[in-house]
């Protein structure tokens, strides 16, 4: 599958016993099919695992405002809707497969929701400002 957003090829990766499409060396955005990201005992958690493990090209132009199309599904736009578990974070979703697409920005959002992670947060943060510098 393509990615959505930066047109890279997704990788499979397996995390917390599912296999999700990773865009790897690209945007750094995830695709769960659907009830994948339901799977997941605690997405706060694997989300915190994929911000680690994810390599992202800092050099690709990414719009992320612009509505993507289903990596799936020919032709389909995702639409936006509320993360079940925190209202304020805004995930896309296919309403075909029922997949949903996260920027590599949401799974940070959905990390931050935890107040626990906090700490892991900063270090994943401070991590990608060191990265950004060395560009
Ligand atoms: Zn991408
Ligand atoms: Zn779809």
């Amino acid at each position: 599958m393509e990615c959505p957003r930066c047109k890279n090829s997704l990788k499979i990766v397996s995390v917390d016993g599912v296999k999700v499409d990773a865009c790897q060396d690209g945007c750094g955005g995830i695709w769960f099919d659907a009830f994948e990201l339901e799977k997941m005992d605690q997405p706060d958690e694997s989300a915190g695992w994929l911000l680690e493990n994810m390599r992202i090209d800092l050099g690709i132009e990414v719009d992320f405002k612009k509505q993507v199309e289903c990596p799936h599904c020919d032709g389909v736009k995702l639409m936006q809707q509320k993360y079940p578990a925190n209202d304020r974070i805004a995930i896309d979703k296919c309403r075909v497969c029922g997949g949903v697409w996260l920027d590599f920005g949401e799974l940070f959002q959905i990390r931050s929701a935890n107040p626990s992670t906090a700490e892991a947060n900063q270090r994943v943060s401070s991590a990608l400002l060191r990265g950004l510098k060395n560009c």
